[in-house]
């Protein structure tokens, strides 16, 4: 069996699909977005580095490691512990990273073998992979979680560090072959909220509708600004404010437009 490498699991996770499910985080992501609360998880191999703590406004520096490789096999085992919520409660597996797909062959092996022990699973993508890794998957992914960052291609380049013609296409891929899709959309104020954005998007979700089930809006928050001071990484988006919770129900109707469910947040 292959080889993993997760910066992290969390158990009894509630927010990253149906039911109580354990979220495996895989390290590594062809993208940059410029809000990305887990920059941890971009390298794909596990790093040592310097990190500066704040602790009661003084910097306290010290030294830690991100990621771990771990046997597919030892992995499985700690995901079947819990077994027993998952089967109370609707719950299952999540898959998230990073970007999940960019460990192809042991995201295939683990989804194989959670099927194969009946556990419900979910991949969280932000949909930048080869077509044919969506394929491999398809038949041991019960729903995928999939990121529309930006419709307009030069924005999404600018923000993300890439283009969304094979997100786009992938999504269309796996729609057509029947898969169960929840489109999320980060709410990034300025960088997502444009009323030709908006637009776009309510127009590229309404012309699948009949694919889908529900749309997710995922408010930026800044609780990662933290992360980026210990990890010492300029942090892209210093000036943009959380988007308020008016705003957030206003971009909620419109949304809705599409005669689809449109939750905030997970
Ligand atoms: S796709 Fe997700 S993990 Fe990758 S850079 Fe963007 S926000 Fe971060």
């Amino acid at each position: 069996m292959p080889t993993a490498i997760i910066f992290d699991i969390k158990r009894f996770a509630v927010h990253d699909g149906p039911g109580i499910r354990t979220t495996v985080f895989l390290k590594g992501c062809p993208l940059r977005c410029w809000w990305c609360h887990n920059p941890e998880s971009q390298a794909k191999e596990p790093y040592t580095v310097d990190i500066e703590r704040k602790v009661n406004g003084q910097s306290i520096p010290g030294r830690k490691t991100y990621g771990e490789k771990i046997e597919v096999a030892a992995l499985m085992e700690t995901l079947l512990k819990d077994r027993h919520f998952y089967e109370e409660s609707g719950g299952g597996i999540t898959f998230s990273g990073g970007e999940p797909m960019m460990q192809a062959d042991a995201l295939a092996v683990l989804l194989e073998e959670c099927k194969k022990n009946g556990l419900h699973t979910i991949v969280d993508t932000s949909g930048f992979a080869k077509c044919e890794q969506f394929e491999r998957i398809l038949d041991h992914t019960d729903l995928f979680l999939y990121d529309l960052k930006n419709m307009d291609p030069e924005l999404h380049k600018k923000y993300t560090g890439v283009d969304n013609g094979l997100i786009q296409s992938n999504a269309d891929f796996l729609l057509e072959s029947g898969a169960q899709i929840i489109f999320r959309i980060p709410v990034i104020p300025g960088i997502s909220t444009s009323d030709d954005e908006v637009n776009r998007m309510v127009f590229f979700i309404e012309e699948r509708k009949e694919y889908l089930k529900e749309v997710h809006l995922l408010p930026y928050h800044r609780i990662s600004e933290n992360k980026y001071f210990r990890l010492r990484m300029k942090q892209q988006l210093p000036e943009v404010k959380e988007p308020d919770q008016k705003f957030m129900w206003q971009l909620k109707e419109k949304f809705e437009k599409t005669g689809l469910d449109v939750f905030i947040g997970g």
